[in-house]
């Protein structure tokens, strides 16, 4: 057991650079390594690849990850290749040539993760002899497999095959939507026997939440150009209610200059695919999507999710929110609602064939929406989880709404709604209290009833949130049936009869309570804090270092490690190598630039020192890496490692011999050395590496030496 537990954390140190374990993933991981079937249920961006990744790194056998997300597999295996682990996919969207080399390298070892879609799979998997040692299969995505899922798949269902060719193989299903039903679905669909139940916290503190009404599309565009400018290396999602409404914001944004795509289900292929690849490698800052987007997208530095409208459900808005803050820094969700969207919603739900289940949860997001308690409380509960305190990271814990007595607007709004017999929408009963003159107005007359104009001395914004809080409080209804219309409950009649008193929230000015306003253009650079220019500078060497090779900057490093950069400031290879999220192999590759770009921000002028490469083959060499590993990762030849390692015996910096030459050949240059010393390197060259007898030899000296002193 703490065997277990001690390998894991080395591997985790190792390749991932991680110190220790988030809650649930040792367990999980020890019941993979017991051979036993699990569920995990945890959030996205909770940590479920590491559940089925170290196992892969535990065991003899390979691990198969089963997963419907074709277009981010690459991603995932760039992620690990990146990192030292060798892993690769097989599936329709590389050719059948790359596919069978694979399937080659599978079978002599060369991969431990295998990343398949499930049709490939059940391709395969009758052609798998017995031979292919498989020590896990994890099936990603693992909702997809019931139909009370929101996600079913049908290809999924006939997974229960694995099961059946492979009794004694563990399966771990992984989700991040599960509710007990398709929790149970799944445990059964895949066969699996007395699977063990993970459930994570869905908690993520990192991630503000803030829900204003909509303050009308000028605004609501303003606000979303402040939060670009203010993560303006990082990048965010607007989701938007509808396909033409996320091209609009779309074509809004890049009016103004920002670097933005759309992405929705209209889209061909190609083109969506595009567009996820751009906003994947930070070619463009934001993605103006429907809800087509973001499955399975592991992107970690996007800062902010914006909900342009309400979301139909509290599922889908958590695991949209969830995008964001992936690497557990600070991130923003926003949501805008307004009555139209919700007339909307009703219309999609009204259509969609299960209308009591759908009703009851847009009613629940509608309560999310209007919440006048913490935010994230009222989220946990729906997930059944209980939290002990306010969360202090919402708007209703950081702005707690201030009461006011309302019973004047109160009694304005809905004596004219009476007035009008309840005929109007909310933007024509603000107009005949504002007393507005529009033509259709006075063509209805309105303007002769006796509220018109009563309401002068406030601005539309401020009745339209005093209006909505009033549909909140019960006093009015919308006739959603009856184009909208507002109309009198029994308890708003009751109000207006008895002129009893109501508290409303006070109105604060959405510029206000938005905090940073959207800065002009000309307005100058704000100033930045040390450490701010010190990330900004790391976050280019980032990006040039994704650029030359291809691959999206987060996959260099993640905004975490760069953040604990700033705040270690590692100023040599070692220090670099215990900076939490750098591992063995980024170290190695990277330690240059950054360390370089921090001693040059910090003013230390002396250059690096040019021995350190023999430090680096040191690292890793007590990391358990063989000469060849090494070789590859420095991309150098086996030949120099070898005279680093000469070096190091001679500095006696390495005692430890035995991974790198047999007894037998030490004994071989030694006799060599001694009765054919001329010619001894050719000799040798046909019968061992070049640059091995060069180590023999200084470990020869090293054992004289320390017989010597002992
Ligand atoms: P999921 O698959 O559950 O959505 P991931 O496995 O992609 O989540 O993990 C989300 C992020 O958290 C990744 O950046 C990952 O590297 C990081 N992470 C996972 N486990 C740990 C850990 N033990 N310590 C620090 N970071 C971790
Ligand atoms: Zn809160």
């Amino acid at each position: 057991m703490l065997d277990i537990q001690e390998r894991a954390t080395a591997l985790l140190r190792r390749f991932y650079g991680y110190n220790s374990f988030r809650p649930l993933q040792l367990d999980i991981i020890t019941t993979a390594l017991q051979r036993r079937d699990c569920v995990v249920l945890m959030p996205t961006g909770g940590g479920k690849s590491i559940c089925y990744q170290i196992p892969a790194m535990m065991g003899d056998g390979v691990v198969i990850v089963v997963s419907p997300l074709i277009a981010l597999m690459k991603d995932q295996v760039t992620a690990l290749t990146s990192n030292g682990i060798p892993a690769a996919a097989v599936n329709s969207m590389q050719t059948e040539v790359e596919n069978h080399h694979i399937m080659q390298q599978l079978f002599t070892g060369r991969i431990k993760i295998l990343y398949i879609s499930p049709e490939r799979l059940l391709m395969e998997i009758d052609r798998w002899s017995r031979d292919l040692k498989i020590s896990l299969v994890a099936i990603d995505e693992a909702h997809c497999i019931s139909q009370w899922g929101h996600d079913f798949r049908p290809d999924y269902t006939r997974l229960a095959k694995i099961k059946e060719l492979y009794p004694h193989v563990p399966i771990m299903a992984l989700t991040a939507t599960a509710d007990r039903l398709t929790r149970e679905d799944i445990a059964r669909q895949l066969r699996l026997h007395d699977p063990k139940i993970y459930i994570g916290s869905f908690d993520r503190p990192n991630i503000s939440l803030r829900v204003m009404i909509d303050p009308g599309k000028g605004k609501r565009v303003n606000y979303i150009c402040s939060l670009i400018d203010r993560y303006r290396h990082d990048s965010g999602i607007v989701y938007c209610i509808s396909r033409k409404r996320a091209e609009s914001m779309n074509a809004e944004l890049k009016l103004r200059g920002y670097k933005s795509v759309v992405y929705h289900a209209g889209l061909s292929v190609t083109e969506r695919n595009a567009a996820q690849d751009k906003f994947i490698s930070g070619d463009v800052q934001v993605v103006c999507a429907t809800v087509a987007f973001g499955m399975g997208i592991d992107k970690s530095n996007i800062r902010w999710v914006v909900h342009n409208n309400m979301p139909r459900n509290i599922e889908s808005y958590y695991q949209e929110i969830g995008r964001a803050g992936r690497d557990g820094v600070k991130a923003e969700a926003v949501m805008f609602y307004s009555y139209g969207d919700i007339a909307t919603l009703q219309s999609f739900v009204d259509e969609s064939g299960q209308q009591s289940i759908n009703t009851e949860k847009l009613n629940r997001m509608k309560e999310y929406a209007e919440a006048s308690l913490c935010r994230r409380r009222i989220l946990l509960s729906y997930f059944n989880e209980t939290m002990e305190h306010d969360c202090g990271n919402c708007d209703v814990c950081l702005n707690p709404p201030e009461r006011m007595d309302g019973t004047t607007p109160v009694l304005k709004a809905l004596s004219a709604i009476v007035r009008v017999n309840g005929m109007v929408g909310v933007t024509m009963l603000i107009d005949i209290l504002r007393g507005a003159s529009r033509q259709e107005l006075i063509q209805r007359g309105y303007h002769q009833i006796k509220t018109y104009g009563a309401g002068r001395d406030m601005s539309f914004a401020e009745w339209n949130n005093y209006i909505s809080q009033m549909i909140q409080l019960g006093l009015i209804d919308i006739a959603y049936n009856e184009g909208n219309h507002l109309k009198l409950t029994s308890y708003g009649a009751k109000v207006l009869t008895e002129r009893s008193q109501v508290m409303l929230a006070k109105y604060i000015p959405f510029e206000r309570s938005s905090g940073k306003r959207t800065k002009s253009k000309e307005v100058v650079e704000p100033q930045l804090t040390p450490a701010e220019r010190l990330l900004e500078l790391l976050k280019e060497v980032r990006l040039k270092l994704a650029r030359k090779e291809q691959v999206p900057p987060y996959i260099v490093f993640s905004d975490k490690a760069l953040l604990e950069m700033v705040r270690v400031e590692p100023t040599d290879m070692e220090s670099f190598s215990k900076v939490e999220g750098v591992g063995e192999k980024k170290t190695v590759k990277y330690w240059k630039p950054f360390v370089t770009a921090i001693r040059k921000f910090k003013g230390i002028s002396e250059p690096l020192g040019t021995g350190l490469s023999h430090e680096e083959t040191l690292l890793l060499l007590n990391a358990g890496y063989d000469v060849e590993a090494i070789a590859e990762a420095k991309n150098i030849k086996p030949q120099t490692v070898y005279n680093h390692i000469a070096s190091l015996i001679r500095e006696d910096k390495l005692s430890e011999f035995s991974s790198v030459i047999t007894r037998e050949q030490y004994l071989r240059v030694m006799e060599v050395a001694k009765s054919n010393p001329e010619d001894m390197y050719l000799i040798l060259a046909k019968e061992m590496p070049v640059g091995l007898p060069a180590v023999a030899l200084a470990m020869s000296d090293f054992l004289l030496r320390h017989k010597a002193n002992s």
